[in-house]
């Protein structure tokens, strides 16, 4: 009986770390993707560099590198 009771707790125990294991993978992929679209490189329209989305300045749905560029698009 006790061997049961200890066979149980051993398999709810592994099926709890393979949850556990799981859910921590996904949070690392969500947090890559994340940072991922957080640095995106946009490309300024005036001079063609480009630059990070966190960096650039949004004008009119357009990302431009520097106010400089913004002024003299
Ligand atoms: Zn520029």
């Amino acid at each position: 009986m006790i061997f049961k009771i200890l066979a149980i707790l051993i398999v709810l125990f592994l099926v709890y770390l393979i949850f556990f294991k799981k859910g921590r993978e996904k949070d690392i992929v969500q947090a890559k993707k994340d940072e991922k679209i957080s640095d995106e490189m946009v490309e300024c329209p005036t001079c063609k560099t480009y630059v990070s989305q966190n960096e650039a300045i949004l004008s009119n749905g357009k990302f431009y590198c520097s106010e400089e560029c913004l002024n003299n698009k």
